[in-house]
């Protein structure tokens, strides 16, 4: 690859992901535990093979019937009503990002998040030509709304990054950072708020939809990949002004969402009670991860997620890989002392809990 004319930004780089590695507890990348129930496996298959019979025929390019469902979902979901011409929906919330970057970033425009947080707003950013900024956060993973302010109104970026709740702190965000980014991103520039939503079913706190009433500039993306346990289908959404829908026209490859994934999300969706029966399985697992974790002396981040970042350690990588000996993969996010865990099955939890009380025990 060294010899190849590459883009000089992307030369020396590394790819993006996680190890897959083939542990028995493998709680690293923030998946759902639980399969799709049976049913939802049958209506799949009835759904797909009824698209299969028109494979021969591109699929709808607006992914009308799939943004109408999308749209019902959120509605009922957050009791905020948004319309179909709102909705967009693409390969997973990564593809969504990026086509938010292709529309309002590119060369010669930047993008800000405020660090640590979810690393591919950068690498995307990057991928797309926009320059990436470094946002701050306070000593508790926090937003520092006064500093992030000034940091937007110092280097007028024009796309900001909210994620909430982030990615890897596991830390929701309040609506009066946001309102207040929204205000310093506007007498910027104006630029784009992007609140970054993929785990905002396993949140404590309501969702930040609403706050797109009267916000033309404001974004929120989700995905199908967490809540609804469904990672390997790849189907990410937003909802937005409809001037940002018909804006991200702009750069879609026609036809980018398949037939076979409209089908499979239309039926997914259609199964939204069953699958939010498991989110609230997680969340308390979730609870009771932070729980435990502080029993046995741990640092824990408050986590309105489906996973909990605990320290500190001297060594994290050091604490990772004796954790990966006594079979449980966890993530190391490259956050000093942290690490951070994905709540499982109570069986997979036990087994990391029983994985951290030896390990810690064997520190000394
Ligand atoms: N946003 C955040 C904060 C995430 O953690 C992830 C997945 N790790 C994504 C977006 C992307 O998810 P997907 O592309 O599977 O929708």
């Amino acid at each position: 690859m060294e010899a190849l004319p590459i883009r000089d930004e992307l030369r020396g780089k590394s790819p993006y992901g996680a190890p897959q590695l083939d542990v028995p507890v493998r709680l690293n990348t923030n998946e759902n535990p639980y399969p799709l129930p049976e049913e939802l496996v049958q209506r799949i298959g009835e759904r797909v093979t009824e698209a299969a019979r028109t494979l021969n025929r591109y699929p709808d390019r607006d992914a009308v019937e799939l943004r109408s469902a999308l749209a019902g979902y959120l509605s009922r979901a957050t009791g905020f009503d948004v319309g179909r011409e709102q909705i967009w929906a693409a390969n997973g919330s990564n593809e969504i990002i990026q086509q938010l970057l292709q529309t309002f970033g590119g060369p010669g425009r930047t993008a800000i998040g405020f660090e640590p947080s979810y690393s591919m707003h950068g690498l995307i950013a990057r991928g797309t030509g926009t320059g990436w900024l470094s946002g701050p956060r306070r000593a508790d993973f926090t937003i520092d709304t006064p500093a992030a302010v000034r940091a937007i109104g110092e280097r007028r970026p024009d796309v900001v990054f909210v994620c909430s709740p982030n990615n890897p702190t596991g830390t929701a965000v309040d609506r009066e950072t946001v309102l207040a980014l929204y205000e310093a991103a506007q007498a910027a520039k104006p630029s784009m708020v992007i609140v970054d939503e993929a785990y905002g079913e396993f949140s404590h706190r309501p969702s930040l939809l609403p706050l797109l009433e009267g916000r033309p500039n404001l974004v929120v993306t989700r995905t199908m990949s967490k809540a609804f346990g469904a990672a390997g289908l790849r189907l990410g959404y937003l909802a937005a002004d409809p001037g940002v829908v018909d804006a991200v026209q702009l750069v879609r490859l026609p036809y980018h969402l398949s037939a076979v994934t409209q089908a499979t999300a239309l039926a997914a969706l259609e199964h939204t009670g069953t699958l939010l029966g498991y989110v609230n399985r997680l969340k308390d697992e979730r609870d009771r991860l932070v729980r435990e974790l502080r029993a046995t002396g741990c640092e824990v981040t408050e986590s309105d997620a489906n996973f909990v970042q605990f320290g500190r350690f001297d060594d994290a990588h050091a604490t990772w890989q004796a954790l990966l000996e006594h079979g449980v993969l966890v993530r190391d996010n490259g956050v000093p002392g942290r690490l951070r865990v994905t709540a499982g099955t109570p069986e997979e939890n036990d087994a990391f809990l029983d994985a951290v009380r030896a390990v810690t025990k064997e520190t000394p």
